[in-house]
């Protein structure tokens, strides 16, 4: 009879040390030239509304590589980059509701943000009027210092900001809905994308492929633009309609004015013009990749075709949890390439010339 006790205090014993703060291994880019080393950093001690998870699956977002190489202003070095991240839930605050210990938690862009202002209060808290804490390189309420993100082995995170991973699903295939999946699903939700509407995908890369697979999922006719020759092929597997080249004058000439809506994921800025011309009369082309100057555009042609160019970035923590949910339901996961943390770098400059298919996963749990 003693042995049921003795399980209980130990198990009393192993949660508080779970919650403490941590020395965690991390691998940090410490300049702009793409080197990825082995770090070690400090996690916070887990507050009754917070869980810690063991990270299992990190994937590289081109957004890491933007900040690395310092193309949105320098960031604070030693960097930890990540914010496409799942693993197992480790310790749960004494306030926790939405986890238990054992469960599978994601982590997407954004930990925390004021939770009171109007954006906050309508579940946009990616838009927080008084700043939205991101995931990494953000200033942290908390502890003061600066986010550091998934390519870690653990993070501590408010429930609040942590998604349910339901069980049975490929693990590390969800982690770049994270962030791919629910920036490329926001938009399809806010431009109310139909069945049998014409929906146009440039650029196929991490996002993009995303992006195919989810509007393919709700009966939109998707369409693909890409530069990439063996990415036509890919197209049509994973649910578009029709592939072309960005080179494909015909096509472009074709296609002019037939699309209900269109998707720019190309994570650097390029003449845009072209593909608002594809557009119907009053519709939308939304830029989720390239976060710089826009280039190119006509003000006489977007006039006479009454275009919209919108923007559009991640989404809030409860549409991320809906495209969660909606990956799950309909089978969807991110076709990937699964690397151990000291690819990092090597993968890095993969994506940079567009030979990642179509996600880099790193296996946090390997040496
Ligand atoms: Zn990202
Ligand atoms: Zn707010």
């Amino acid at each position: 009879m003693a042995l049921p006790a003795l399980a209980g205090a130990a198990r009393a014993q192993a949660a508080p040390d779970a919650l403490a703060h941590s020395q965690v291994q991390s691998w940090a880019a410490f300049d702009t030239s793409g080197t990825f080393a082995p770090h070690t950093i400090t996690r916070r001690a887990a507050g009754p509304r917070d869980i810690v998870v063991e990270i299992m699956f990190s994937s590289i977002c081109h957004s890491d590589i933007h900040t690395y190489k310092g193309d949105w202003g320098m960031p604070a070095f030693p960097l930890v980059p990540g914010h496409e991240m799942v693993g197992r839930v480790i310790g749960v605050g004494a306030e926790v509701r939405k986890f238990r210990e054992g469960d599978i938690a994601g982590v997407g862009t954004m930990v925390d943000s004021c939770g009171t202002c109007a954006n906050c209060r309508a579940d946009r808290e990616q838009n927080c009027l008084n700043g939205t804490t991101f995931t990494y390189n953000s200033p942290d309420r908390i502890s003061g210092g600066v986010t550091y993100g998934g390519y870690s082995r653990k993070i501590v995170v408010k429930e609040d900001f942590a998604l349910r991973i339901p069980p049975g699903v490929d693990l590390a295939g969800f982690a770049p809905l994270l962030c791919a999946g629910i920036t490329t699903f926001s938009p399809i939700n806010h431009w109310n994308l139909q069945p049998g509407q014409r929906y146009g995908v440039i650029g196929m890369g991490g996002l993009g492929h995303l992006a195919v697979k989810l509007a393919a999922a709700r009966g939109a006719e998707v369409v693909v633009f890409t530069t990439s020759e063996d990415k036509l092929e890919d197209a049509r597997a994973f649910g578009a309609a029709e592939a072309y080249l960005w080179s494909d004058e015909d096509a472009m000439r074709r296609l002019a004015g037939s699309f209900d809506l269109m998707l720019s994921t190309v994570p650097v800025a390029y003449p845009m013009q072209p593909f608002l011309n594809l557009l119907k009369l009053d519709k939308t082309l939304v830029n989720v990749g390239a976060l710089f100057p826009v280039e190119g555009l006509q003000g006489m042609m977007m006039g006479f075709g009454r275009q919209s160019l919108a923007g559009s970035m991640t989404g809030g923590i409860a549409e991320t949890q809906r495209v969660i949910d909606f990956a799950a339901h309909h089978g969807i996961a991110a076709t990937y390439e699964m690397i151990t943390p000291d690819q990092i770098g090597a993968a890095c400059q993969k994506v940079i010339t567009k030979d990642a298919r179509y996600r880099y996963v790193i296996d946090m749990t390997a040496a």
